[in-house]
């Protein structure tokens, strides 16, 4: 008897023990790629639920990737009438357009046409004809984006026109994870929405989080080097994550608004460090496809962004308030100057 009740007891208290614990970060497949959320301590099933619904709600409004979302119906509404979207759309969709006149539509949501020609990351991925690149390059004008800030509506002027949000919209996710942690008086998280990481907060003991920003030519997750930073965030766009191999020619999702071919220009990718998400993966595309001149200069002009830039002869560029925070650790790296 005196048995049973000490294991019946150890039971409890292990049943006890497993309770109390935080859940470890979680990880679904979301906004087309893998997100992972960390609450370490507070890592708790509702507030991860929670969290992981709000990435999905995001999805729902405005991936390219599902049918029937809300840009779906922008965009077959081009040409037509205006519709009528969710307050995420305005808000991604705003951010965009600044982008987009910031680099003088190098970075241009109404891509869309010219993304689906291609299919880069999708299984109807192909190098298309010369022809019908020039055929959709026309239809690919952010100053034909009417958006009512105050009616909430989005009217794309000419028929054939379509938004594409992909190199924005996870930014925004990352903001709104991190809105909602501060709801919640969440202290400290990683948020890592396909290597858009904010990092919320800082680490225990108010050390910086060490973060590897990803070698744009190797395996995935080997390093180039390792970003320290706390309350920030830190997004890549490069060559690297979606990519369609075509008679030994690799062709890269980042595509040019001017010759509708994947931009080149020697970065294999360009990291962002700023406050917030958004800004980095709008900035992040903006940057790579200016390339390196035009895109540190605008980085420079901003003032509170920084990037490191990867190129494809293993040289490292940065601009000045990141250099320090960043440690070059794989041999086939090395800083440019
Ligand atoms: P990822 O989505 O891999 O994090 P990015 O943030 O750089 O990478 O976004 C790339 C996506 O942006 C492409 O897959 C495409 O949907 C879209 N895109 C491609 N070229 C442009 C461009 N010139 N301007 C705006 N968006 C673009
Ligand atoms: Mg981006």
């Amino acid at each position: 008897m005196r048995r049973i009740v000490s294991i019946i007891i150890a039971g409890l208290t292990l049943t006890f023990v497993a309770c109390a614990k935080p859940m470890p970060a979680q990880t679904e497949y979301v906004l087309g790629t893998l997100c992972t959320i960390n609450l370490y301590e507070k890592g708790k099933p509702e507030l991860y639920r929670t969290l992981f619904s709000r990435l999905r709600e995001i999805e729902d409004h405005m991936s390219v990737n599902k049918d029937d979302t809300e840009l779906d119906r922008v965009n077959a509404a081009a040409g037509r009438e205006a519709v009528t979207v969710h307050a995420d759309v305005i808000d991604v969709l705003s951010a965009a357009l600044h982008y987009a006149e910031l680099s003088g539509g190098a970075f241009d949501p109404t891509v869309g046409p010219l993304v689906k020609l291609w299919g880069i990351g999708t299984d109807n991925a192909r190098v298309p004809a010369p022809e019908e690149i020039n055929k959709v390059l026309p239809l690919i004008n952010w100053k034909d984006v009417e958006l009512d800030q105050a009616q909430r509506t989005v009217f794309l002027k000419r028929p054939g026109m379509a938004l594409d949000l992909g190199a924005i919209a996870k930014g925004y996710a990352a903001d709104e994870i991190a809105r909602i942690l501060k709801k919640n008086q969440i202290e400290r998280a990683i948020i890592d929405l396909g290597g858009n990481v904010l990092a919320y907060g800082q680490k225990q003991g108010g050390k910086n989080w060490r973060i590897g920003v990803q070698d744009p030519a190797g395996e995935r997750g080997a390093y180039v080097g390792i970003l320290e930073i706390k309350n920030k965030t830190m997004v890549t766009s490069g060559v690297y994550e979606r990519f369609l191999i075509k008679d030994g020619v690799r062709y890269h999702h980042i595509l040019s608004t001017v010759d509708g071919y994947p931009v080149q220009n020697k970065l294999l990718s360009v990291t962002i460090v700023t406050d917030r998400s958004i800004d980095a993966d709008g900035l992040s595309t903006t940057v790579f496809a200016l390339g390196y001149e035009k895109g540190k200069a605008l980085l420079e002009s901003l003032g509170n962004a920084e990037g490191i830039f990867i190129f494809d002869d293993g040289t490292l560029r940065a601009t000045a308030g990141v250099r320090s925070s960043f440690t070059v650790t794989s041999e086939r790296y090395r800083w440019a100057d």
